[in-house]
């Protein structure tokens, strides 16, 4: 039974003599072989040479510094429950008397581990975090080879002083006028401008 009319009959008529010294036919696909040849290719010689990427570009996440140098981060667990693929653990302790310049607020992570084999990059985190302390950036993250070395700890994630990221292709003038709306405000840059 036909159920649409598209069906076409399939006839197996004689090869014509051109047709059956086959010479067209692989002409014919040699001239298609030799255009391509001229094309312009869609690969690149990766690793030598890296296409350029986005400048919001979803890579590897930073725990920021403020300006003083201590780390934004208080340990709120918002980034954690923003997570949709539950790649983020932490654990929070008190800052102690003369740790004023280490950490920012009275409560930050003592531990801040994130699953790279479970994140996705989607950048809830980012979004989440009322302190303006977790980013993804356009860094790569590494291949490796054990499930281990792939839960990145603070050692990796807290921003070095002596280099810092710069989030300002990220933190576009159009980025932060979007936060001062008032339903995004807990995600605003620290220092209310
Ligand atoms: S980028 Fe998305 S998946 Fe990765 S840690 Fe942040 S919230 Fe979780
Ligand atoms: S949401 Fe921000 S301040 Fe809270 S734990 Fe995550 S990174 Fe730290």
């Amino acid at each position: 039974m036909q159920l649409t009319n598209r069906s076409k009959v399939v006839v197996k008529k004689e090869m014509t003599l051109m047709e059956s010294l086959y010479l067209p036919a692989i002409f014919s696909g040699m001239i298609i072989t030799f255009k391509h040849f001229f094309r312009k290719k869609p690969t690149i010689k990766y690793p030598e040479q890296v296409r350029e990427f986005s400048g919001v570009y979803r890579g590897q996440h930073v725990l920021k510094r403020d300006e003083n140098g201590a780390e934004r981060c208080t340990a709120c667990g918002l980034c954690a429950v923003a997570c949709p693929a539950e790649a983020i653990t932490m654990v929070a302790a008190e800052r102690k008397q003369g740790e004023e310049n280490l950490f920012r607020e009275e409560k930050y992570a003592a531990v801040y581990e994130i699953n790279m084999l479970r994140c996705i990059f989607c950048g809830d985190c980012e979004d989440a975090c009322p302190k303006e302390a977790i980013f993804l950036t356009d860094r790569k993250v590494d291949s490796l080879y054990t499930r281990k070395e792939l839960v990145y700890g603070k050692d990796i994630l807290v921003e070095s002083e002596e280099n810092p990221i710069d989030l300002s292709k990220r933190q576009t003038p159009e980025v932060k006028e979007f936060k001062h709306h008032n339903e995004f405000a807990h995600n605003i840059t620290y220092k209310k401008k």
